[in-house]
């Protein structure tokens, strides 16, 4: 098993204030886009902020990769190296 492998407790605190944060964020960026008339889904949030889309930004894939008696293990992304983050292109 690759150390990058992270059980499920430190994936999900970190998820959820991530998400917690970034939830009004997206909410009046999506708007004003949709008002502009510009691209508003949800990838286009991460792509433009460059995060990572594939993880939503997390740096762990969002399905496990393997199981620890009960605990779900999951893996650095791949896309973005566990950092959530891309270069904006
Ligand atoms: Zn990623």
């Amino acid at each position: 098993m690759s150390q990058q492998v992270k059980p499920w407790s430190q994936v999900a605190s970190q998820r959820d204030r991530e998400l917690h944060l970034k939830a009004p964020e997206i909410k009046r960026w999506r708007e004003q886009e949709h008002e502009a008339g510009s691209p508003s889904d949800l990838e286009d949030f991460f792509r433009v902020h460059g995060l990572c889309f594939t993880c939503k930004a997390t740096g762990t894939r969002l399905d496990p990769v393997g199981w620890d008696e009960k605990v779900p293990l999951f893996e650095e992304c791949p896309v973005c190296g566990g950092t959530g983050k891309l270069s904006i292109q």
